[in-house]
């Protein structure tokens, strides 16, 4: 198993914060902006305690039902079919519902009784009532930078995890996953996260999102693959965030000052 196991570079106690919440089988939150290690750190957890995982990406259209399973028709019978959550509940796995505010109200009422001490997750449409194994665990993320008031998390759905706040590693950190992540020498990775750094502290410059470190990961990669440093960061750096010229204009300066 251990062949398997994803690469995750400790930026803290999180490993340690995730298996005692594991152990205790408490739900988890985790909060941070998009790209910067929450989706790795998951996987590598579940590899690491033995688990199953069962990711979904939130999105607005998403119901209880895509979680917890339909009724389909197979040669003309109709035959339950689980979601992810009920698959993960019924295996003992960890379900990781990614961007969770983006899903529709009625998934928050579906995830109620399986935070608390019950452990439960009634499925109406089969009649069950399925008790949560030990080794079942709920994590949930969102990324609160962007969200606006009316797409936060209810306080009292947040109030029903345990939480851990996520952001771009410290520089010493970023350079060692990225030249990892990208087989790139330290050397040359050190001066990509110094302009990182740069492009992030950007204020006068209105970006809904910053560089993050899977950008980082993707320059680095274009980098090693023998394109011209600069026009490795136009295309991972620059473009991805912005598509107004004069914007890209600034953020190229920048650039050019590194590269
Ligand atoms: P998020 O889920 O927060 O959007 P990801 O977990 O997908 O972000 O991270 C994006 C990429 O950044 C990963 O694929 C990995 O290459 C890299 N990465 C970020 N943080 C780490 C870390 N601590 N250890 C290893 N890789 C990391």
């Amino acid at each position: 198993m251990l062949a398997e196991m994803p690469f995750y570079r400790p930026v803290g106690n999180e490993c340690i914060l995730f298996e005692i919440t594991y152990r205790q089988r408490l739900p988890l939150l985790i909060k941070g902006p998009t790209g910067c290690g929450k989706t790795r750190f998951i996987s590598h957890m579940a590899a690491r305690l033995g688990r199953s995982l069962h990711t979904v990406s939130c999105h607005d259209d998403l119901t209880a039902a895509d979680l917890t399973g339909r009724y389909l028709l197979k040669g003309g019978e109709t035959v339950w079919m689980d979601g992810p959550l009920t698959r993960a509940v019924r295996e003992g796995g960890i379900c990781y519902l990614d961007e969770v505010v983006e899903a529709r109200k009625d998934v928050t009422v579906v995830l109620h009784p399986l935070t608390d001490d019950r452990r439960i997750l009634p499925l109406e449409r089969t009649g069950e009532i399925l008790q949560a194994p030990d080794e079942f665990m709920l994590v949930v993320s969102y990324n609160p930078g962007y969200q606006n008031i009316l797409k936060s998390l209810k306080p009292s759905t947040r109030q029903r995890f345990v939480s851990i706040s996520f952001d771009f590693p410290p520089a010493e950190t970023e350079i060692e996953i990225i030249a990892a992540e990208s087989g790139l020498p330290v050397k040359q990775c050190i001066p990509l996260v110094n302009l990182a750094k740069r492009l992030r502290e950007l204020k006068e410059i209105d970006l809904e999102e910053v560089v993050s470190t899977r950008l980082l990961v993707y320059c680095a990669i274009l980098m090693k693959s023998g394109l011209d440093p600069f026009q490795a960061a136009e295309t991972a750096l620059v473009e991805p965030l912005c598509d107004d010229v004069e914007v890209k204009q600034g953020l190229l300066e920048l650039v050019r000052a590194t590269y």
